[in-house]
């Protein structure tokens, strides 16, 4: 199985890179910020809880998020692997995710960052804002509070995957299919 977990701050690109991951190696592509979308959109009780959260840029709590990505993962039992977007984004959900995978006999193969200068990706998220319809990417405090959010709690995982020697990183920046073969190198070539 590959399990390919993809970081990136928001706007590095980690849901197109993810869709062409998805599709060339037949994997399941699990993304935590459509998750909770999806909820806010359909107004369940989950979508009620985490609406302003999303709206303000800042990170759902642990549990929420860790409950709404296992359920996910149970869901695709026959896969080739998972893709996962925008999860883990603390230490404590890392720690989590490793545990849950080791129950189901799974493990992460290995990490990868997409980076990309700050003052670039403000520009992504302001013209992405213009036709998305996420409230969190027209307001320039939101997206600098997605910012910090990332340096101060996703950032650390940089060392955690490390350690375990699955942590890689690419440029983030430039045309999109070279960015896609950044991506299949590192795939191919560990
Ligand atoms: P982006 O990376 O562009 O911010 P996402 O769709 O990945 O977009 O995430 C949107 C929002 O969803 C985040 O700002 C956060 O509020 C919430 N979210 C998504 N994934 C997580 C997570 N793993 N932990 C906590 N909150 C999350």
């Amino acid at each position: 199985m590959l399990n390919i977990v993809i970081f990136g701050k928001p706007g590095a690109g980690k849901g197109t890179q993810a869709e062409f991951l998805k599709s060339k190696y037949n994997l399941t592509h699990i993304s935590t910020g459509d998750l909770f979308r999806h909820h806010i959109v359909k107004k369940t009780s989950l979508g009620l809880k985490v609406t302003s959260i999303l709206e303000n840029g800042d990170l759902v709590p642990d549990k929420l998020t860790i409950e709404i990505l296992e359920n996910e993962v149970k869901k695709h039992k026959k896969t080739n692997g998972f893709i996962f977007d925008g999860f883990p984004r603390t230490i404590n959900q890392a720690k989590k995710l490793d545990e849950f995978l080791k129950l189901l006999s799974m493990k992460i193969s290995f990490t990868i960052a997409l980076e990309a200068e700050d003052e670039i990706l403000l520009q992504r998220l302001l013209k992405r804002g213009e036709t998305s319809g996420r409230s969190d990417d027209t307001d320039k405090e939101k997206i600098l509070n997605r910012f910090k959010e990332y340096t101060d709690k996703t950032f650390p995982l940089k060392e955690f995957y490390s350690k375990q020697n699955k942590f890689f990183s690419i440029n983030g920046v430039g045309d999109i299919k070279v960015i896609s073969k950044r991506l299949i190198s590192i795939i191919e070539n560990k």
